[in-house]
């Protein structure tokens, strides 16, 4: 069943593509493609953008950066890729408008929820920069507090593999691919590090359901969004 809102999480290290740090603007330009295959399908779309091709705040902090400077730099990262990204939508004739949690006023419309509302309705992909605005939380987090504020029925976490894995598939030849795992699971369980476990709480608490996919693979995000089988669902 074809989901009506989707949340889709896209981190830093995804958006740098084949460098190793900033924007691949050409990635850029195939993920707006793909995106407009969700928006063919009438599925409205939000996008939280991570920060991790600048900063980290966790790695940053240290010999006198505070961790909340370190964090507000990780979060003008974010910053950074969500207007690249809002551009990149646009020229390849999405609509699309990038709202900051974070005042930017002279580069971003603030994030209001009701303005949020109004451009999902009108059909545009919300872009959402600076996070959720504080210190000391991830994107990852961030992506499921902005998806139960706009009632997105879904988090489309898009990771470097297809899915949840039983270990490191890159590491680990024996590794299984788990197809489906309660919220619980996905908490309790420690090998499972593809979300960090605040996120993972809030989404099992007000049963939110994940799905952990690879963005990369062509037609992959389209098929997250309209409930086919891909990657490894998340649900409580
Ligand atoms: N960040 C923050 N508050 C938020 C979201 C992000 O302080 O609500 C900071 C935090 O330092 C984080 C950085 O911004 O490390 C970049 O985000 P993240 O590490 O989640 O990016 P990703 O790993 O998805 O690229």
């Amino acid at each position: 069943m074809a989901y009506k809102r989707i949340l889709l999480k896209l981190s830093g290290e995804q958006l740098a593509g084949k460098y190793d740090g900033g924007i691949d603007s050409e990635l850029g330009a195939w993920l707006a493609d793909e995106v407009k295959l969700v928006e063919a399908e009438g599925i409205q779309v939000v996008i939280m953008v991570g920060g991790g091709n600048f900063a980290r705040g966790a790695q940053l902090a240290g010999h006198g950066i505070r961790r909340v400077t370190a964090d507000q730099i990780g979060m003008l990262g974010t910053m950074m890729n969500a207007l690249a990204l809002n551009d990149i939508f646009e020229y390849r004739g999405l609509q699309s408008r990038c709202l900051s949690n974070i005042f930017a006023d002279q580069v971003a419309e603030p994030f209001i929820h009701r303005l949020a509302e109004k451009h999902l309705e009108k059909g545009r992909v919300v872009i959402v920069a600076g996070g959720i605005g504080r210190p000391y939380l991830t994107t990852d987090t961030a992506a499921v507090s902005l998806a139960l504020e706009l009632s997105c029925d879904v988090v489309l976490k898009a990771t470097k593999v297809d899915g949840v894995f039983s270990a490191d598939p890159v590491a680990d030849p024996k590794a299984i691919k788990l197809e489906n795992l309660t919220g619980e699971e996905a908490v309790s369980n420690p090998a499972i590090r593809v979300m960090d476990k605040a996120a993972l709480g809030l989404a099992v608490e007000h049963h939110l359901p994940i799905i952990v996919f690879d963005a990369l693979k062509a037609g992959s995000v389209r098929s997250a969004a309209l409930g086919q089988s891909t990657g490894t669902l998340i649900r409580s």
